[in-house]
């Protein structure tokens, strides 16, 4: 999907809400490699978790470490982009222009606001295109993680940005109205008005944006469906169909999510997940969705991520009529509430947003850690839990760093993970495989 750095912020929320997780099976399903580490004592944790962290080859380690890292360097190149394609807009007063051509074709301001979101996307979107081009189309094939090829990526592409088009105005119109009626406390309930925006955008996104994207069906195979929804029942979650998107149209990355509320509550899987995994592999990432949904963390991701945007605000306010004082006339910007300051905007919530970069990965990342607690307890999988993170571990550096994991990463490493998923297991002897367990019982008797 679409991946400009002003879209930046919703798709992060989006990630809040959606995710990926665990499951439950009987145990005797669960026979892992990690057993051999039960050799010379009861359960190694450590043991086993090197164990699963070998199995990956050195040359796919080393290739999903370069696309990792790369994405580090492209959150910079990223905000440079972005300010440097705001800054071309407000030195060489493109964006007073626009704002000028809005005004010949009506005269009400509202109007004119949203025929000036309309440019300002368009060329922005150009203008930042050959990034886009490069991070979402020619590097996502570099590396095997893009199954599109140019003319449906294309595709996906316009479709982002008229979505784009469209929310962006719900939220921008609603803004300036606020900027020209409130003054100086714009920004209090600018703040608000945002954070209610995102809460919204999150509701209707997996039912009414998703599907633009992606084809979502009933899945009918009872072997998968009925497991998940007697573990939906177990869990208190009111579902009563499984869904299936064609995630492959896009990659091969496994997912799945529990979404949405009422009447719109789905469990949704992805077709990459239901081939690539087995029972126990899917169970234990459903468990994890179910976490998210139970634990409530698209409602705690709103409310911590609006603490966020509250001090970003504070920071948007201040930032704009500094730099208004010093070159307003110049971008021939008559004020705060003179839509041509759009372009400044984006680039002081843009430097906020970079910077605070490690607090949001934060809050996602631990969110998805007690996803992840939860999914193991729900789905009592920890060899499933281990594989799939192997398999997350595709696009995701398995092994970083403590400080590199703080401030790069919104879910945990797979070392971190399978290192829980052991531990529980260490501290589960009831659901080692017969094999395992018997091994258990002889190393006791010694
Ligand atoms: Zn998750």
């Amino acid at each position: 999907m679409i991946r400009a750095t002003r879209l930046a912020l919703p798709i992060f929320l989006l990630a809040a809400v959606f995710g990926f997780g665990q499951t439950n099976t009987p145990p005797s399903q669960s026979t892992q490699p990690a057993s051999r580490a039960a050799a010379s004592q009861p359960f190694d944790v450590n043991a086993a978790v090197e164990a699963y962290l070998a199995k990956m080859p050195p040359a796919e380690r080393a290739k999903s470490n370069a696309y990792f890292e790369g994405g580090y360097w492209l959150t910079l190149w990223d905000f440079l982009s972005t300010v440097f394609v705001m800054w071309l807009l407000l030195r060489f007063r493109w964006s007073a222009a626009m704002r000028d051509l809005a005004a010949k074709i009506t005269r009400f301001r509202t109007l004119q606001t949203a025929l000036y979101w309309i440019q300002f996307m368009i060329v922005t979107s150009v203008l930042t295109f050959p990034l886009t081009v490069y991070e979402g189309y020619f590097r996502e094939h570099k590396y095997d993680l893009l199954n599109q090829t140019f003319g449906p990526w294309m595709r996906d592409q316009l479709v982002g940005l008229a979505v784009g088009v469209v929310l962006g105005a719900i939220l921008i119109v609603p803004l300036f109205g606020l900027v020209r009626r409130l003054g100086k406390n714009w920004w209090v309930w600018g703040a608000t008005f945002m954070v209610l925006f995102f809460a919204f955008v999150s509701l209707i996104a997996p039912v009414y944006i998703a599907p633009l994207f992606n084809k979502y069906t009933k899945l009918e195979d009872r072997q998968v469906k009925d497991p998940i929804l007697s573990m939906a029942r177990a869990n208190g979650i009111p579902a009563t169909d499984v869904y299936e998107v064609d995630a492959s149209r896009q990659s091969n990355r496994v997912s799945a999510n529990v979404s949405g509320f009422a009447s719109t509550l789905r469990i949704t899987l992805n077709d990459n997940l239901l081939k690539r995994c087995t029972l126990p592999e899917i169970q234990t990432t459903m468990g994890h969705e179910m976490g998210h949904y139970v634990l409530n963390h698209a409602y705690k991701g709103i409310v911590m991520i609006g603490v966020v945007i509250f001090i970003g605000f504070a920071f948007l306010n201040w930032g704009i009529y500094y730099a208004l004082a010093r070159w307003g006339e110049a971008w021939a910007i008559h004020g705060i509430t003179d839509v041509a300051v759009l372009p400044l905007a984006v680039v002081v919530f843009s430097l906020f947003f970079f910077v605070m970069t490690p607090v949001t990965n934060t809050i996602t990342r631990n969110m998805e850690f007690e996803a992840d607690m939860y999914g193991l307890n729900a789905g009592r999988q920890p060899d499933g839990e281990a594989n799939v993170d192997l398999l997350l571990g595709e696009y995701r550096k398995m092994d970083p760093g403590p400080v590199e994991e703080f401030l790069f990463y919104d879910h945990p490493s797979g070392r971190t993970r399978i290192t829980a998923a052991m531990r529980w297991k260490a501290e589960h002897p009831e659901t080692a495989s017969p094999e395992e367990m018997a091994r258990r019982l002889a190393f006791n008797a010694q």
